[in-house]
């Protein structure tokens, strides 16, 4: 099925799908404006205007113009970009994408338990004659396709399901009871899966090697930081990654310079007094007092001691103490989260934090402990994207989808241990959009109605593909 065909059969079946929980400031384009991007009557009628060409989902299917020929693409064109788009949205790979999205989203699996949706891959590998090391961080694999020498750049999905019940009635529903795919990791995993078997075609003109990094545990246990301990970035000097998100159309790609997403990290804070009685309270040393001005005192590390052009965010969102009316207890515990768009501000905060909850129960006689949960990481650096690897998604983007349908998005308040690859590596994170009002997919990611419109598949393996080939094209 080519496919301006498949855009179609897609809409009058009304299949459904998917997003990301981090969501874009940027307003939401009307139902009208939705209906410019995948109203698939443009793919039917005359050759589109160019305005109109450029937009992904009307794209024509048939070879690129003027054809490439087998010295590659020595200097990188438009043409080159239309023959990777050729080739992703061919029956074959939109069949397969879209096929193995929906087996991995059938049956979810949970931070560092990817053992089937791995073998799944690997099988694929297996199929496409793509060598890859296996395992890395336990269930994660490390590919690779091209000359086996530098430069080498990376590309990367998330495998992890949510503990989440799903909520969608459609025919590929979760299996598994109380987890579900419900952030997109399974859309990522087949795009990269689709952008292998584009490479592997296109294997002859790559000028360097193609490392595919397929991850655990993006939502809990940072995969990233152990797929970095386990060798995946070994000899990699640029690493890309993509993220779909339900606040863009389907067809609409975004990223921005810089910083992108928030550094996370959460607080748990034991404040010890004396268990006494509450009439009579100077027999006792009270954890109350000194955990409420604990709670008063943290809000003033952003509001007076943060730039106000550098946001940060300390939420107190949980507070216990006794349960009987008339004693004083023995303690509290307080906890939280912590936000910041730089490494040294995240870190400074992590420090203020732990200052100013045991200073404060000082004030108050009692002791305090702080922890900061480094081992059972849950710590997440910011995400922060390197001004030529942004250029670079920017130009690809331009190429595949056009100038309108390329966004530059606000940074937003959401995490990802994408991070971890982003602090060793010049990297980028992009989104691809995949709101389809039709389709309903319109739900927030980590939403039990969280669906995707699957259409994106195909973009994505497109992205992914011509952001590696073009890479090593440009600097090797
Ligand atoms: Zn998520
Ligand atoms: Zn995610």
């Amino acid at each position: 099925m080519d496919f301006p065909r498949l855009l179609v059969s897609l809409l009058i079946s009304n299949v459904f799908f998917s997003v990301l929980f981090f969501p874009f400031a940027e307003p939401i384009p009307s139902a009208d404006e939705d209906r410019s991007i995948i109203n698939p009557s443009c793919c039917l009628g005359p050759k589109p205007s160019s305005a109109v060409r450029k937009n992904w989902t009307c794209r024509s299917v048939t070879p690129a113009s003027p054809p490439i020929t087998d010295s590659g693409c020595a200097v990188w064109s438009e043409a080159c970009s239309e023959a990777v788009l050729g080739l992703a949205s061919g029956p074959e790979t939109v069949e397969l994408v879209r096929n193995i999205r929906r087996k991995i989203h059938a049956n979810p699996e949970l931070a560092f338990e990817e053992f089937e949706t791995s073998k799944l891959i690997r099988d694929e590998l297996d199929r496409m004659e793509i060598s890859y090391k296996y395992p890395l961080a336990t269930t994660g694999i490390r590919a690779w396709i091209g000359t086996g020498g530098p430069p080498f750049v990376a590309i990367r999905a998330d495998m992890d399901a949510l503990p989440i019940q799903e909520a969608v009635e459609w025919e590929h529903k979760s299996k598994v009871a109380g987890k579900m795919h419900a952030c997109g990791h399974d859309a990522h995993v087949a795009m990269l899966i689709g952008a292998a078997k584009i490479l592997k075609t296109r294997e002859h003109f790559l000028k360097g090697t193609v490392v595919l990094l397929f991850q655990p545990a993006e939502e809990a246990g940072n995969g990233a930081k152990r797929m970095i301990g386990d060798g995946a970035l070994e000899n990699v000097e640029a690493i890309f990654a993509v993220h779909v998100s339900h606040m863009h159309p389907t067809g609409i790609i975004g990223s921005r310079p810089g910083a992108l997403l928030a550094g996370c990290g959460f607080f748990r804070a034991v404040i010890s007094g004396q268990r006494g009685r509450a009439g009579n309270p100077h027999h006792s040393v009270d954890p109350i007092l000194a955990a409420s001005a604990a709670v008063i005192s943290l809000q003033g590390i952003v509001s007076r001691e943060a730039n106000p052009m550098d946001s940060q965010v300390v939420s107190v969102t949980s507070f216990n103490g006794g349960d009987n009316l008339d004693m004083i207890p023995d303690t509290v515990v307080l906890g939280g989260t912590f936000r910041a768009f730089s490494n040294t501000s995240f870190y400074s905060l992590l420090q203020r934090i732990k200052e100013v909850i045991v200073e404060q129960a000082s004030v108050f006689r009692c002791s305090a402990m702080v922890d900061f949960f480094e081992k059972e990481s849950t710590i997440y650096p910011p995400t922060v994207n390197d001004e030529k690897m942004y250029e670079h998604v920017r130009k690809v983007a331009i190429d595949l989808v056009g100038p309108t349908n390329f966004r530059v998005v606000p940074p937003m308040m959401g995490a990802e241990d994408f991070s971890f690859y982003s602090q060793v590596v010049p990297a980028a994170f992009f989104y691809v959009g995949i709101r389809n009002e039709t389709l309903g997919s319109i739900h927030t990611g980590h939403s039990p109605y969280f669906i995707i419109d699957e259409d994106v598949l195909p973009l994505g393996a497109a992205a992914h593909a011509t952001i590696a080939e073009r890479y090593l094209n440009e600097h090797g």
